[in-house]
């Protein structure tokens, strides 16, 4: 009997899934959600939006208002701008338009684990060029690996995921300079950075941006990313994405979070920035831990307990859900929490005392 799976990819048949372990905490600080939620007047204006609506009736073709408010919000043109099902899909359409067998991807690892699994399965082979000791860019080796190798297309995260490090402009400059391909920055986690490398956008035909809706915006049950390109660019990422691919309650949701966003969410990031800081300087104080410097909503941690057992400590005892990214490259001693409300980092950082005093670690 010939097997089916000889049908699939032997480069697909290597990979392994990406996972995400299904625990459940009361406090859930793994996965770098906002943790103030939507707020009310996001979910009522949604609700009362969706009850005027026909829901028999397909979803807009292309989201043009959503993308109108989009590029308003950004500061850049409507057809500039690509919403998607998640930022998730918006990075598989970029790769599926840009990479195929022989096509050359560069990423600086460790980093959000899709760029490699996505870059894989369509034929590309992945450069991977590590963070530097302190988990930051390695800007040299990047401008080197990209004179060297020619890259089609470079993924960077920025503030990275998990380490939290930033690309600065001049920096990113050089790379867009040095190259012949495409530039992706994924700016899932910006809001937090106060920072964005969207302005490079006018200058920069080859440059794309991703954003997301799951993290500042309070919305990861709907799903709902976009990306930012020069409109050129923009049209031909299009291509790979399916007709409808939003849905008309996701959509008028993120409408409504960008008409609210000023009001109702700044206030929430401002707070988690805040947390951020304190959760920082929290963590420097128990003895066995020490916390990486992070422009997102979330910092990886270095453990002298090894971090599945922190992880398995802190939700067994105290219900806490963080993230374990012990098996990352360069990070085999790290765990990753997310930074919650003040009330949550309490709860965490009461449960990382008592672990860390329990141990008697000096
Ligand atoms: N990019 C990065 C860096 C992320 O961390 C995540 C979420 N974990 C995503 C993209 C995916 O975002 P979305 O929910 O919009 O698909």
């Amino acid at each position: 009997m010939a097997n089916p799976l000889d049908k699939i990819k032997p480069r697909v048949r290597g990979l392994k899934a990406y996972t995400l372990k299904p625990d459940r905490g009361a406090v859930k600080l793994n996965q770098n959600e906002n943790p103030w939620g939507v707020p009310d007047a996001v979910r009522a204006e949604t609700l009362r939006r969706m009850e005027g609506r026909q829901w028999a009736r397909y979803p807009d073709f292309v989201p043009v208002s959503l993308h109108e408010k989009l590029a308003a919000f950004a500061g850049r043109r409507a057809d500039g701008v690509v919403a998607g099902n998640g930022s998730n899909e918006l990075i598989q359409a970029t790769l599926m338009v840009t990479v195929g067998e022989g096509s050359r991807v560069l990423i600086s690892e460790p980093t959000f684990a899709l760029y490699r699994q996505v870059a894989t399965i369509l034929g590309g082979e992945v450069l991977s060029v590590p963070l530097d000791d302190a988990l930051g860019f390695d800007v040299e080796a990047l401008v080197e690996t990209i004179e060297r190798d020619e890259p089609d297309v470079v993924i960077l995260c920025s503030p990275n995921n998990p380490t939290g490090c930033r690309i600065e402009d001049e920096e990113l400059e050089r790379l867009l300079k040095q190259t012949s391909g495409i530039i992706v920055i994924d700016e899932a986690y910006f809001e937090f950075s106060g920072r964005t490398v969207a302005p490079l956008l006018e200058r920069h035909t080859n440059l794309a941006v991703f954003r997301t809706f799951s993290k500042a915006m309070g919305l990861a049950a709907l799903r709902v990313g976009y990306l930012l390109a020069a409109p050129e660019l923009a049209r031909e990422v299009s291509k790979a994405v399916l007709p409808y691919n939003l849905n008309a309650f996701s959509q008028t949701a993120a409408e409504v979070a960008v008409e609210l966003y000023e009001a109702e969410l700044r206030p929430t990031v401002e707070r988690i920035v805040a947390e951020r800081e304190r959760l920082f300087t929290e963590l420097q104080n128990i003895k066995g831990l020490a916390p990486v410097r992070s422009r997102a909503n979330f910092m990886v941690v270095r453990s002298k307990i090894e971090p599945r057992r922190v992880y398995e400590e802190l939700l067994g005892r105290f219900g806490v859900l963080i993230r374990d990214v012990s098996g990352y490259p360069m990070l085999k001693d790290y765990f990753r929490v997310s930074v919650g409300t003040p009330d949550e980092n309490d709860q965490l950082l009461r449960g990382l005392r008592d672990i860390f005093e329990e141990e008697g670690i000096d």
